[in-house]
């Protein structure tokens, strides 16, 4: 059946919707091999916490508890350094070509067991089954390729100079993308022979639980790589641990700036990577069925639990109306629901706290006199969703303008002249990623120069590559993880 027909006269109608664009379910079905207990994994194996206790591990697409979780104190993480600190001397005398081995094999395991890992992604954190299949696994295995690659090859990374491994690095992760940031993190300190004590974020720890299994089965030597899992509080014992030589954070801003509080006056080096409100800049000379693509992918992409995600579309006022118009025409055809279902194009909300956030954000622009547009759908019953939503009316201060909401919600601002997209995309306090959709080459070089943002992304959005640092300006943090600069943050001058 065709999707849309000519009007009356020759002119085209709107799109026809309803059950035209429903799909029978198609649910992944292989299975993620869950446990019904996580310990926590010390000195290579899985240890009871001293405390003996224990945390929820929780579906977010329907409530059902999936595990326990072993819930680190102190004791628990002093001995995950004790043991990292006790594994640095050999490891960092293993040849890089021998580390390397290690990293390749577990990248060919995670490859191995992809499906497994990419179904317990989706259970855990609620992404949809076709971003953890299609993205989260294969990006994860791409980081350990990547950095097998370098081991050996480390008198290149900064040539001319020796490098050395710094010591026992703390790593704390979000729960966006739980395996892709263990591996952004544990890849390159591990491939310049550094020693690892990592925490998961608490509503995300099992896929990097499941890796543990993975570097037990690649023979990777005891106490190289220690994870601890807990809440915030168990993060700032790592943080703050007098054995670390470096921390390395992904999160939210606040907790960055708590913790560079608690390391204030020490020698510890640090590397922040925090939050985001992209601007996503759409020219009236810009290919526009493309960016609407591009708009899409930027807010919608993983519920939009994204650091980077282009969360501020600023668009040429000439078009706004067409783009609007044909945005509002995409996310009625975007899928909600079942993150296990094939079809799905946006999952699950991480956790109840995060859906009382993004409603109270919501709330907000409502408030402040933003009109919202959300198409309708059905959402489940059990769980935590909500529906894609577009704010037009928006200014600048506005409070769904500023502050990162972290979820489906896109805030649409207008612009005139090239200027005032560049004062109006630096206008935030963030500066982590920027879009660009232009047909000129010239005013993408511009934008790029001129955007405080760490990526800028042109006729295109979100696209990640191992070799490609990443990393922001301002209050999105400092330090970069990926390539040659990321390796680096793991190094000292020999
Ligand atoms: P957090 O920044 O609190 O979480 C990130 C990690 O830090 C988690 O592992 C968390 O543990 C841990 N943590 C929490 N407190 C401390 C502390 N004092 N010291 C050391 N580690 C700590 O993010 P939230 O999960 O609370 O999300 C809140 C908001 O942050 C979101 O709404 C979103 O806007 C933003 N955010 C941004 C991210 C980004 O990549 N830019 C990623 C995640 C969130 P645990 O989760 O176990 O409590």
């Amino acid at each position: 059946m065709p999707a849309s027909r000519k009007a009356k006269g020759g002119a085209r109608a709107g799109l026809i919707f309803g059950d035209l664009w429903e799909f029978d379910p198609a649910p992944e079905t292989a299975d993620p091999r869950l446990k019904e207990r996580y310990d926590l994994f010390i000195a290579g194996r899985f240890v009871r916490p001293r405390s003996g206790r224990y945390f929820d591990s929780i579906n977010p697409a329907n409530e059902r508890k999936l595990a326990d979780i072993a819930l680190a104190g102190q004791a628990d993480v002093d001995a995950a350094y004790e043991a990292a600190g006790r594994a640095f001397r050999s490891w960092a005398a293993t040849p890089g070509r021998e580390r390397g081995k290690f990293l390749f094999r577990i990248a060919r395991l995670l490859q191995e067991r992809a499906r497994e890992f990419a179904v317990a992604e989706t259970m855990d954190g609620g992404k949809p089954i076709r971003e953890s299949r299609d993205f989260d696994v294969p990006m994860a295995a791409a980081h350990f390729f990547y950095h097998a690659g370098w081991a050996d090859k480390l008198e290149y990374v900064a040539p001319g100079r020796a490098v050395a491994p710094l010591g026992v690095v703390g790593q704390v992760i979000p729960w966006n993308f739980p395996l892709l940031m263990l591996a952004w993190k544990l890849a390159p300190a591990l491939a310049m022979g550094n020693c690892v004590v990592l925490k998961p974020a608490e509503t995300t720890s099992i896929t990097a639980l499941k890796l543990a299994e993975i570097l037990q089965d690649a023979g990777l030597p005891p106490g190289v790589v220690n994870l601890v899992t807990g809440a915030g509080e168990t993060g700032a014992m790592v943080t703050g641990h007098p054995g670390a030589a470096k921390v390395a954070f992904t999160g939210s801003t606040e907790v960055g700036k708590a913790i560079m509080r608690q390391l204030a006056g020490t020698d510890r080096r640090m590397t922040m990577e925090l939050g985001g409100k992209a601007a996503n800049i759409v020219f009236d000379d810009a290919p526009i069925g493309q960016a609407v693509e591009g708009i899409v992918d930027g807010i919608f992409f993983n519920q939009g639990h994204v650091c980077c995600a282009g969360s501020r579309l600023l668009v040429h006022e000439p078009v706004a109306d067409l783009v609007i118009s044909r945005l509002k025409d995409r996310i009625r055809v975007l899928r909600v629901g079942d993150p296990l279902d094939k079809n799905t194009d946006i999952g699950a909300i991480n956790s109840r706290a995060q859906l009382a956030t993004i409603r109270r954000l919501v709330a907000s622009g409502l408030r402040e006199g933003a009109v919202m547009f959300q198409p309708p759908c059905r959402l489940p019953d059990r769980g935590f969703y909500f529906p894609p939503t577009l704010f037009t009316n928006v200014t600048q201060s506005h409070r769904i303008a500023r502050e990162e909401i972290f979820g489906p919600v896109l805030s649409i601002l207008t612009f005139r002249t090239v200027d005032e997209a560049i004062e109006k995309a630096n206008n935030t306090a963030y500066g982590l990623s920027a879009g660009v959709w232009t047909d000129k080459g010239s005013r993408i070089l511009r934008m790029s120069t001129e955007l405080k943002a760490g990526v800028v992304w042109a006729n295109t959005f979100n696209r990640f590559d191992p070799s490609s640092p990443f990393g922001g300006y301002k209050e999105s943090g400092f330090g970069r993880e990926g390539g040659r600069q990321g390796l680096l943050e793991y190094a000292r001058f020999a």
